[in-house]
């Protein structure tokens, strides 16, 4: 495995005001950071505590002076020169990724590459951002212009350790604010690397800070009232706690949960490319994508296509070359995943591919293969929760008016897709899909950049505007009008 060679157990530290620096704590508390291909310890990273989170905002609050009275123009151009970095060191930052996440070398180059778009959308603001200005009377104008927020936090998941921090950094830097960002611990090398290319860029000291940790550091954040505006991705269950504690302080918060994507294959879908596509969906990052296919609902029986995604699951191979199926993030997931399967066959499903076998030929490590499942049961756990693995559940319904029922009963909001060769299908389900993210054979319907990224339901917690894109821009910025007026003779009623 790529990347793994000559790394030792790292002591990681925070960075706060431009400097690598100890958890303030003594002793200093860390949680081992292991790698998902075999389960070796790589890295101790440090549990930080709200005094930590006080030294951050410190920082950022003295960095936020001359950084928010640059111009936008002027800020940028750190992003231009990060930018530049991401793409020098993407062998590096992609072994990273393949060494402490288990993507496999391309899902961590395409996902830096997906990571490097949002600061490319950040750098276009100066073209973007300019206000509005109207004559609203006789001699008086008014115009509109955007004004950062102070200090900013973002509470990022370990499903992309770069990908998803870009979905903030770049456009909360750009528009004048200073950052405090708390990755993963369980994938903080990545960010932790990163943050030294912001320096290198030329992002002053400050600017962006990396407080590691867990519960404690995120608490602190959300409680903390010189931070004005928090971003978090993670589960449903901590990004709705996450809002309710911002909330309390009447922070601005948006916070992206989790989900459940629910795939739906007409009778008059093209079976190689929508089987290909399926697979890809469910099974790429290891299932570990909260855009992956979770669902399969196919309209009447299809014999033809159930075989055809059920022979290319069978074909993928455990690795983290491309085109192969990395491990799972740690030991609680695989758990997780495999009670799921055996719920699911002890229910009388059909195990149709069984990665449980990748388990038993792995002494080391977390991992699992590529699993679908036919359920006979609606009720089976598996159809409803979110597994976050390389599971794909396939029920069959009678009809259209079924499968949109199920999809739209569903709790979460994020995405769904329907597959046909037919407009008039496609247009009867993305009317009707309860989710954020509609794709017409498109199984990870990923908006890019300049669009933004959001979620209804229980995918989407928080202050109702989407990540990245100009739902970024207004999530980061407040309007500032003015209204003018200049010349006295307005004021005499004889003119
Ligand atoms: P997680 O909720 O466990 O962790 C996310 C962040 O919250 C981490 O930084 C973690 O340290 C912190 N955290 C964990 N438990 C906490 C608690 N009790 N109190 C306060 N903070 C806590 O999520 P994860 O397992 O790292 O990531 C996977 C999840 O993220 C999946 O549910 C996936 O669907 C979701 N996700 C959603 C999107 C989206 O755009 N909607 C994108 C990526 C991932």
């Amino acid at each position: 495995m790529s990347g793994l060679n000559g790394e030792s157990s790292r002591i990681l530290q925070n960075f706060i005001g431009g400097e690598y620096v100890d958890s303030i704590q003594t002793p200093c508390k860390y949680i081992p950071v292991t790698t998902p291909h075999t389960g070796e310890v790589i890295a101790q990273c440090p549990i930080s505590t709200a005094e930590d989170v006080e030294k951050a905002v410190e920082a950022a609050k003295e960095a936020y002076k001359s950084w928010s009275a640059r111009t936008v123009k002027d800020r940028v151009q750190t992003l231009f020169r990060f930018h530049n970095l991401l793409h020098t060191h993407i062998d590096e930052l992609a072994d990273l990724i393949v060494l402490e996440h288990g993507k496999n070398k391309a899902e961590a180059i395409a996902s830096i590459a997906k990571g490097a778009e949002t600061v490319e959308y950040a750098t276009s603001l100066p073209q973007l951002i300019q206000g509005k200005i109207l004559d609203v009377s006789k001699g008086v104008t008014c115009n509109d212009t955007r004004v950062p927020l102070g200090v900013v936090a973002s509470i990022v998941p370990f499903n992309f350790p770069i990908m998803v921090p870009m979905w903030s950094l770049p456009i909360a830097i750009a528009t004048g604010n200073t950052l405090i960002l708390k990755p993963s611990e369980k994938v903080p090398l990545t960010m932790y690397r990163i943050v030294s290319l912001l320096k290198e860029a030329g992002v002053p000291d400050g600017v962006v800070n990396l407080v590691n940790g867990t519960v404690d550091a995120v608490n602190a954040i959300c409680d903390h009232p010189d931070i004005k505006a928090v971003t978090f991705v993670g589960t449903s269950q901590v990004a709705n706690l996450v809002m309710e504690r911002c909330h309390k302080l009447g922070k601005r918060v948006l916070a992206l949960g989790g989900a459940k994507n629910h795939l739906i294959a007409s009778p008059d879908c093209n079976v190689e490319t929508t089987s290909t596509d399926v697979v890809n969906s469910f099974s790429g990052c290891a299932g570990q994508r909260c855009m992956a296919a979770s669902v399969l609902l196919i309209i009447g029986s299809q014999p033809e296509l159930l075989e055809r995604i059920t022979d290319k699951a069978m074909a993928l191979k455990p690795g983290s070359k491309s085109g192969e199926v990395g491990p799972v993030i740690d030991k609680a997931s695989l758990d997780k995943i495999t009670s799921y399967i055996e719920a699911s066959e002890h229910g009388g499903a059909n195990i149709l591919v069984d990665g449980r076998s990748w388990t038993k030929s792995h002494t080391k490590g977390f991992w699992i293969g590529p699993t679908v499942i036919f359920h006979k049961n609606k009720e089976d756990k598996a159809l409803h929760d979110e597994i976050f693995g390389p599971v794909l559940s396939i029920y069959q319904c009678s009809s259209k008016e079924e499968a949109i029922e199920i999809e739209n009963n569903n709790p979460y909001g994020n995405a769904a897709c329907i597959y046909t060769t037919t407009g008039a299908t496609a247009e009867w389900f993305i009317k009707r899909f309860n989710a954020a993210m509609c794709g017409v054979n498109i199984g990870v319907p990923v908006p890019r950049e300049p669009f933004s990224f959001g979620g209804i339901n229980r995918s989407k917690f928080g202050n109702f505007v989407d990540i990245t894109g100009d739902g970024g821009v207004e999530f980061f910025t407040w309007r500032r009008k003015v209204t003018t007026r200049w010349g006295q003779e307005n004021l005499d009623p004889k003119l």
